[in-house]
């Protein structure tokens, strides 16, 4: 069985509950289950530390399921909604709309956005 994970407060040893992630495109804070990876602007936090979080000013506070035992069959949408949140937070080099300009290789699309990265010469 691997270690428990701790909360990220400094100096709180709490067994980690809930992972908090940052989306800073949209000020939001995403309070959800704990999230399987490490990812650069989450932080594991232990039930107080997340009963306790407050937003930094102007921004909103989503909190998906906090007790594990309460998910009901809405749990996958959840989980989904955070990984799109998580997926929504890594930036792409450049998001074109409409006219894709000559310059620029296409390396993927979200929908009907084209997500280009310069071309270095
Ligand atoms: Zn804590």
């Amino acid at each position: 069985m691997s270690p428990a994970r701790r909360c990220s407060r400094t100096a709180c040893a709490r067994p980690a509950v809930a992972t908090l992630t940052y989306v800073y495109g949209d000020q939001t804070a995403v309070l959800g289950p704990l999230a399987t990876f490490a990812e650069p602007h989450a932080y594991d936090l232990c039930s107080e530390h997340s009963e306790r979080l407050s937003a930094p000013r102007g921004w909103e506070v989503l909190r998906l399921a906090p007790d594990p035992d309460a998910m009901g069959p809405s749990s996958d949408d959840l989980l989904a909604l955070a990984d799109a949140v998580r997926e929504a937070e890594r930036p792409p080099a450049a998001i074109t709309l409409g006219a894709v300009p000559d310059e620029g290789r296409e390396v993927g699309r979200r929908g009907h956005l084209r997500v280009l990265r310069p071309v270095e010469d």
